[in-house]
């Protein structure tokens, strides 16, 4: 079910729970800002989520209230994972769904990067 991403931060939503290492990931990468991991149920070859490390609910969540620190440190760990990755050369995509109509799943900011394949068109035709 898609989530209200108007909602406070539930400390209990499942990626909260990954960050505090009470369920496990495939992590890729990990710093002070940004924690990437495999998707458990992958919608390209390369599917990956890069969620920051403080509680945020939703990209509107984040850009309003996270600090420009944790902003630039967020952004920068999506492009070291997508280049360590190998994505840049053919190109990939990054979604983050936002609520309702976002169809947002886990109530904590997650940016979807996918590659190894042509991705086709943004939305069906
Ligand atoms: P969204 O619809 O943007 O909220 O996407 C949530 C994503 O989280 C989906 O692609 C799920 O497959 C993924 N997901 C859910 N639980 C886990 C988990 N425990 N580990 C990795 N990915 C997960």
């Amino acid at each position: 079910m898609p989530i209200d991403a108007t909602l406070p931060y539930d400390d209990a939503n499942i990626f909260a729970r990954i960050l505090r290492g009470e369920l496990p990931c495939t992590a890729v990468f990990r710093d002070q800002w940004a924690l990437a991991f495999h998707d458990i149920n992958p919608q390209a070859p390369t599917h990956i989520l890069v969620i920051p490390t403080g509680r945020y609910v939703s990209m509107d969540d984040f850009s309003a209230r996270a600090s420009d620190a944790e902003i630039s440190g967020f952004f920068r760990a999506v492009g070291h994972v997508a280049r360590t990755l190998g994505l840049v050369e053919p190109g990939y995509r990054l979604l983050a769904n936002v609520g309702q109509d976002g169809h947002q799943e886990v109530p904590h900011l997650h940016i979807h990067l996918f590659g190894g394949k042509p991705l086709g068109p943004m939305l069906a035709r």
